[in-house]
């Protein structure tokens, strides 16, 4: 059981700095996903309940964008201190509604979030909102109401890497989680309000994607959705904000490959690659779900790769022996145990883990993680997103041969490459199509632009191309006395060539 305490105000949208009581006659229950028990109810919100909140955005939006750059920049100092303060809280609460396990919550999606929201302080209070080109003066102004649409995987970090660059470029959000954890989005609101962040810039709607997330794209208050999710969802929404020409952002799925060039460490490469599909039981949009080695070395890398899955404990979240949490969902673990079986019922060979369920843990949705090898690239299990802990090894003829079988996926958003040579290495990642490269286990970087080539994305969040993604562009033509104008200068009846 929890001893997370969730109150009564928590379970309502969050509109117009105040708790606000929903249109819904239903609601919808929050699970516990390794103890089934419902956490809390939420309201199932509507389209009205979306809509209001878009009104209290646009009321607070243009006092919002004339606050100065300095007192918004307080308010996320205090903000991230407020973060740091409650830390523990909000790791409790993704704990129990995603089933990361407590460190887990603690370091990744706490800690890194609230790094995330921190990077912000330095890439805003530098960032060039001015300059000026010529005799123009180029200002970047907000974009407006945003609408933020984000998963459950890791919800915090997706969150606060959307309304952090929003609020601090001067937007105002409207801001749909995801209806399987909407809790620490709760929270969030509460925290932005400790912080004195002025009613209605930030406001929380609960509820589902077709409804509310369908209501707010549609909503012509809002003048920007970022969005991150599913290439099905992601497509909804990009067809449905093309019928108002809205500025629609996209952070989408993976196939992610680990190349393992022939000169490479196998051994730490295979180590590695297990634990990144292992993190957050493979519940991650960067996961390197695909192992590239090259053919005469692949029984060798399926030995280190069951090894090491086979060091993974999946347990209770709060166990401190846990390292693999459940998975978020029945329909997940029902969706994850799919495709392991069909991996098997089209011929890939099984060497770790399995769809049977977890000796010993009859309650919770928990999946063993699984190793497959000689994989093929018609495979379902080497073409789709599983979303949990599920490695496929596919073997390659030579190096032209691994950068072609890597990027045969409509996806594009992250990989790696390891080999003994850091510049051959290098050269490899050049020719991936994907937003991110890791070579040779370089670690993450929280100022680095993050998004999806192919189907995996439009646009880019973190760092300084995360705050542009929030701002539009205005030039204005000064009078210069003493330049030339670039282009003909037009005036009523006269194209500027003498001619009308
Ligand atoms: P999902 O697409 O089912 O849901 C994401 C969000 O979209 C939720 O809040 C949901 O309610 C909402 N939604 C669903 N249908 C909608 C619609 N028609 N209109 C508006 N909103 C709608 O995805 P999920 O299962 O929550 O998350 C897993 C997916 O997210 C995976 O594909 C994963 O790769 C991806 N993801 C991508 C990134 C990234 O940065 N690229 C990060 C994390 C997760």
């Amino acid at each position: 059981m929890t001893t997370l305490d969730i109150g009564a105000a928590h379970t309502q949208h969050w509109i117009g700095g105040a708790w606000a009581r929903s249109d819904a006659s239903g609601g919808i229950d929050v699970i516990d996903p390794s103890t089934e028990l419902v956490l809390a109810t939420v309201p199932a919100g509507t389209a009205a309940d979306a809509h209001r909140a878009v009104r209290a955005a646009r009321a607070a939006a243009p006092g919002w964008a004339r606050t100065p750059l300095a007192e918004r920049l307080r308010f996320l100092e205090r903000l991230v201190r407020r973060l740091e303060e409650r830390a523990e809280e909000l790791a409790e609460t993704i704990t129990a509604e995603v089933g990361a396990p407590s460190l887990l919550a603690r370091r990744a999606h706490v800690g890194l979030a609230t790094g995330i929201a921190a990077s912000y302080l330095d890439i805003a209070g530098r960032f060039e909102f001015e300059r000026m080109i010529g005799n123009s003066l180029v200002v970047r102004e907000p974009a407006g109401v945003v609408a933020t649409i984000t998963p459950w995987n890791v919800p915090l970090l997706l969150t606060l890497q959307k309304i952090v660059p929003a609020l601090m470029a001067g937007c105002a959000v409207v801001h749909k989680p995801s209806e399987l954890t909407p809790l620490n989005s709760l929270l969030l609101a509460e925290i932005t309000a400790e912080c004195d962040l002025p009613p209605g810039v930030f406001n929380v709607v609960v509820g589902e994607g077709p409804v509310v997330g369908a209501a707010l794209t549609a909503d012509p208050g809002v003048d920007l959705v970022s969005f991150t999710g599913s290439v099905r969802a992601g497509r909804q929404v990009a067809q449905a904000g093309a019928g108002a020409l809205k500025r629609v952002h996209l952070e989408l799925g993976g196939k992610s490959a680990s190349i393992v060039l022939a000169d490479a460490d196998l051994a730490q490469a295979v180590r590695a690659t297990v634990d990144q599909v292992c993190f957050n039981s493979g519940q991650a949009c960067l996961q390197w779900s695909r192992l590239l080695v090259p053919a005469e070395r692949q029984e060798e890398a399926a030995e280190l790769a069951a090894q090491a899955a086979a060091g993974y404990r999946p347990g209770p979240p709060r166990d401190p022996g846990t390292d693999l949490g459940p998975l978020v969902s029945a329909a997940a673990l029902q969706r994850v145990r799919g495709y392991i079986t069909q991996g098997i019922t089209e011929g890939a060979r099984l060497v770790a883990g399995g769809p049977e369920p977890v000796a010993g843990l009859d309650t919770g949705y928990y999946v063993r993680p699984t190793v497959f090898t000689g994989v093929s690239e018609s495979m379902t299990i080497a073409r789709e997103e599983i979303f949990g802990p599920v490695l496929s090894i596919m073997s390659y003829s030579d190096q032209a041969d691994a950068v072609r079988i890597a990027n045969d996926t409509p996806y594009g958003l992250h990989g790696a490459v390891w080999g003994g040579d850091l510049d051959r290495a290098t050269a490899v990642a050049r020719q991936i199509r994907t937003g991110q490269v890791d070579v040779n286990g370089g670690p993450f970087n929280l100022l680095a632009p993050f998004g999806g080539y192919k189907q995996s994305g439009i646009g880019r969040e973190c760092g300084v191309e995360g705050l542009e993604s929030f701002c539009e562009i205005k030039s204005m033509q000064l009078p210069d006395a003493t330049s030339e104008p670039v282009g003909p200068r037009l005036r009523g009846g006269d194209d500027g060539e003498g001619r009308s």
